[in-house]
């Protein structure tokens, strides 16, 4: 019967205590080598994807309008693939770039354009200064490239917290409408990385319309996990360029997508999406940095996933190999952790990860504890803007790479970890250590 530690007195806390010590000195002598940390396909997922490797025959390299995708050219990337990820995005075909294979290049190059130039009809460069650093808005727990991201531009940044259904609006709404400085918001709208949230139709909505006191203001919406569902339930967001053109406020979104996860992790598809204005503003800074996009490997994706159906029977294939991984970490933790009152973690229904909570002041204890058995955690904190969880309670799981053995006894070894540390913390704070 699981037993919540939270309510045991010292003599009790103690014996249990004792009771995960031995528990830890066991793991350490598995002597494993388990790796939980980031969010990658397995191989398997991989060779869903062989077929892209020989989609195109020797004379097949013509798009539709028959341009040689051998060669230079073509800024905004092929129609077809264009006109494949519309839908799936929710950008018009027209308003998409399908450009590189890194929607995290796309993200790095949209900002770095935003400090160097201003965003199109902004009012200047968004260089800040040190008495006034321009600043985001980050919903944590999120992604830590993200962070930084803003780091690596001096981009200060303000956690606003994230609930089951997208960032908390009502603190969003006044910090925007306040702050000029605030120029912008990480927002991965739909199985977030790492809580698996998705944003309400109605956070949406706000997100459209709020008042902005910075006019160039951009809504980062990185929708990494459009299509990544790990249930029969097709998660939908509401239209965010849609909602944000009939607010008035049309250039507010830059949205980011890719078929990293959809087919080769290293040699995919990556798209930017965004009003015209903001497009022709992408389009003429990237006109600086390249002569055009990997267009061969556009027709290749083109043939390979043929259209939208192609596409959703290809990611069911991914599910079923992702979704018994992410079923083994929530049995292994149930069984573990339930109950115990020291834990909290999420129940995606797409995307990559587990985010899991622990007691106050446990999470780089268990990270530690973790490391030193073999068992290879993202670093604590890591969700969070500056590696700092202030409460040092959050750890993101990824159980997409590892076997499915792997994952149970990385999880398994894991949760041996957080009750030894929440039973060192409880006895400190009965003060019997
Ligand atoms: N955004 C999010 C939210 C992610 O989780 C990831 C990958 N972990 C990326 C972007 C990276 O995407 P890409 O491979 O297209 O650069």
């Amino acid at each position: 019967m699981p037993v919540d530690l939270t309510e045991l007195n010292a003599e009790e806390l103690s014996a249990r205590h004792e009771e995960y010590l031995k528990a830890y000195a066991d793991l350490l002598n598995e002597g494993l080598s388990l790796d939980l940390t980031r969010g990658k396909p397995a191989p398997e997922q991989l060779d869903l994807s062989t077929g892209l490797l020989g989609a195109l025959g020797e004379d097949d390299y013509r798009s539709a309008d028959g341009t040689d995708c051998r060669n230079y050219g073509g800024p905004r990337g092929l129609a077809e693939i264009r006109e494949l990820f519309a839908g799936f995005l929710q950008v018009p075909a027209e308003q998409l770039v399908a450009a590189g294979n890194s929607s995290l290049a796309l993200m790095h190059d949209s900002l770095s354009y935003a400090v160097l130039d201003g965003v199109a009809g902004g009012p200047g460069p968004w260089r800040g200064t040190t008495d006034a650093p321009v600043a985001f808005l980050c919903p944590v727990p999120g992604y830590d490239r993200h962070f930084s991201l803003c780091d690596r531009f001096g981009i200060e940044m303000i956690p606003v917290p994230l609930n089951d259904d997208g960032p908390d609006m009502a603190v969003v709404e006044e910090l925007v409408a306040a702050d000029p400085r605030i120029k912008g918001m990480w927002c991965v709208p739909k199985y977030s990385n790492p809580t698996g949230a998705t944003y309400s139709p109605e956070v949406v909505r706000r997100l459209a319309t709020m008042e902005t006191a910075a006019p160039d203001f951009r809504l980062f919406w990185d929708n990494a996990y459009a299509v990544h569902h790990l249930t029969d339930e097709t998660v939908e967001i509401a239209d965010v360029l849609a909602l944000c053109a009939e607010a008035g406020n049309p250039d507010r979104p830059f949205v980011f997508g890719s078929t990293s996860k959809i087919t080769l992790a290293g040699a995919g598809v990556a798209f930017f999406g965004s009003s015209p204005a903001n497009v022709e503003w992408l389009l003429k800074r990237m006109s600086y940095r390249t002569i055009g996009p990997d267009k061969v490997n556009q027709l290749r994706h083109v043939r390979f996933l043929r259209d939208a159906e192609g596409l959703a029977a290809h990611m069911r294939r991914h599910r079923s190999i992702v979704a018994p991984k992410f079923e083994a970490v929530r049995e292994v933790l149930e069984e573990t952790l339930g109950g115990s009152g020291v834990a909290e973690w999420t129940r995606p229904k797409g995307g990559y990860f587990i985010s899991l909570d622990v007691l106050d002041d446990c999470a780089a204890r268990v990270v530690r504890l973790a490391k030193d058995a073999g068992i290879a955690l993202t670093p604590a904190g890591a969700t969070h803007p500056g590696g700092r969880d202030p409460r040092d309670r959050n750890i993101r799981l990824a159980p997409t790479f590892p076997t499915i053995e792997e994952v149970r006894g990385a999880v398994r070894g894991v949760a041996t970890c957080v009750l030894l540390a929440a039973t060192e913390r409880l006895l400190e704070k009965v003060g019997s250590r």
